[in-house]
């Protein structure tokens, strides 16, 4: 418990990556008005949520993507919380709402549609996973008025504001993306059945024009799109006015999805991976930040743990810890090299539980020397740990989610044979093994998940054997 409290925390490690307070406590059954103050920050400006109710359907309302330039959403949904504060029934028994004021303070503070870094959080989801390619994530993109910019960003999921969203919203049903000024609401681009039924309801309640489609223009890596791919019914209403925040409208689209939530918030759905049921939150997390190409498929049906969920994957177990539900680590993969470093006999530094080196010896060339990725500047160092990160590892680090999802580094690169049985430039994380293909020149993750069951059957008792 306590290294994970830790790794929660681990991500104030740098410039790159999110800075996270500790987890909220779960709000008691008995309040109805909970207000959750994230420390996620840029520039000091936190995101914040207001939750009203406790129910399973989690509906998520976000003002204000585009910042200062549609600050009436911002203060619309400030009125909404206001509202609700003051009309807690009004959410059903069986809902909890969430209100996020601004999920860009950045361009709010600063009179700008971007964020702090020029980057439109509307244009940054990773809409690359629905079965449409139209709306695949790109860096050029189209902004107000049909003007095409570079302001995707480097790569989908690049910026903080859009990590912490797609985490936040792992467990929702519904989502309601506020924007102005088109006076219309559309659904998530690919056909998603509860997406569009949602639009067409909150349409019809608020007096807003239906579009099946935004009209204007493609959006590519729009949260919208992002969230429908995810099973997450997901809208966006335009508001008709670019300052007033037509609260009467909105609230009655609102009231009507709440009316409507039978239909149009569907609880999440387990999914087959490859023969494995893998349970709906973890499938989410796993899809969202890599599926196959990060974590590898599914090795065991998931097991239900004293603190929640956890399913082993060929690169890395996930953990599903309900006592974290409602903040951005609901979903994580366990600090198996944590673990492993701390049993009796871990070799100092915490060495894994590896190939055996006598069998792969058979398949190394003779004179292999893989070429090291650390050639390659820039060099990121952790206080933390007092290890470094450069070349090819830091950034495919930073590209797949950093130390959220890979932890920091606990050792030097180093030359070591990897799973495959060859000779390769490695480097350790707390919760993941990177090795360099020199081949191709890609970063791969070695075989954690199934490594640690390995372990775990070398490790069994005697007796369960018979138990079994
Ligand atoms: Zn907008």
């Amino acid at each position: 418990m306590v290294l994970l409290r830790r790794l929660v925390q681990g991500g104030d490690c740098c410039c790159c990556c999110w800075q996270a307070g500790p987890p909220q406590p779960p709000p008691s059954p008995n309040q109805s008005f909970v207000s959750l103050p994230w420390a996620f920050r840029r520039r000091g400006r936190p995101i914040t949520v207001v939750q009203v109710g406790t129910g399973a359907r989690k509906l998520v309302i976000v003002g204000d993507t585009h910042g200062g330039a549609e600050a009436n959403t911002y203060y619309l949904t400030l009125e909404l919380i206001e509202y609700f504060r003051a009309n807690a029934v009004a959410v059903p028994p069986d809902v909890r709402l969430y209100l996020i004021p601004t999920i860009n303070p950045d361009g709010l503070a600063l009179g700008s549609r971007f964020d702090a870094f020029q980057v439109d959080l509307n244009r940054n989801m990773n809409t690359n996973l629905d079965d449409c390619a139209d709306n695949d994530w790109r860096p050029t993109v189209f902004g107000a008025y049909g003007l095409l910019a570079d302001t995707g960003g480097p790569f989908p999921d690049s910026q903080l504001e859009n990590r912490v969203l797609r985490n936040f919203l792992l467990d929702a049903s519904g989502a309601i993306f506020l924007h102005s000024n088109a006076g219309l609401v559309f659904p998530a681009f690919c056909d998603h059945a509860p997406s569009i039924e949602m639009a067409q309801v909150y349409a019809n309640a608020a007096g807003y024009v239906y579009a099946r489609y935004w009209p204007n223009y493609l959006i590519t890596g729009g949260m919208h799109d992002w969230a429908g791919s995810m099973g997450i019914a997901a809208i966006t209403p335009e508001l008709i006015s670019p300052s007033a925040t037509e609260f009467q409208q909105n609230l009655a689209g609102t009231l009507a999805v709440l009316d409507a939530r039978e239909r149009v918030l569907p609880p999440p759905v387990d999914q087959q991976v490859n023969g494995v049921t893998v349970p709906a939150l973890i499938w989410r997390y796993w899809q969202s930040h890599g599926g196959e190409a990060i974590f590898g498929l599914p090795l065991e049906p998931a097991r239900i743990t004293a603190d929640g969920v956890t399913q082993t994957f060929t690169n890395a177990r996930l953990e599903l810890r309900p006592t974290l539900a409602d903040t951005a680590f609901l979903v994580q993969p366990t600090p198996l090299r944590i673990e492993q470093a701390a049993l009796p006999g871990a070799r100092p530094g915490g060495a894994m539980f590896a190939v055996a080196p006598q069998l792969a010896t058979q398949n190394n060339p003779p004179g292999y020397l893989p070429p090291p990725p650390s050639l390659a500047a820039p060099v990121l160092t952790f206080e933390q740990t007092g290890h470094s990160l450069s070349g090819a590892f830091l950034t495919y680090w930073r590209r797949n989610g950093g130390a959220a999802v890979f932890g920091l580094p606990t050792s030097t690169e180093v030359e070591q044979y990897t799973a495959d049985g060859q000779r390769r430039t490695v480097q350790y994380f707390e919760r993941a093994i990177f090795a360099y293909y020199p081949e191709d020149g890609s970063v791969r993750l070695e075989p954690l998940g199934w490594q640690e069951l390995i372990r775990e059957q070398v490790r069994a008792p005697w007796h369960a054997a018979q138990v079994r």
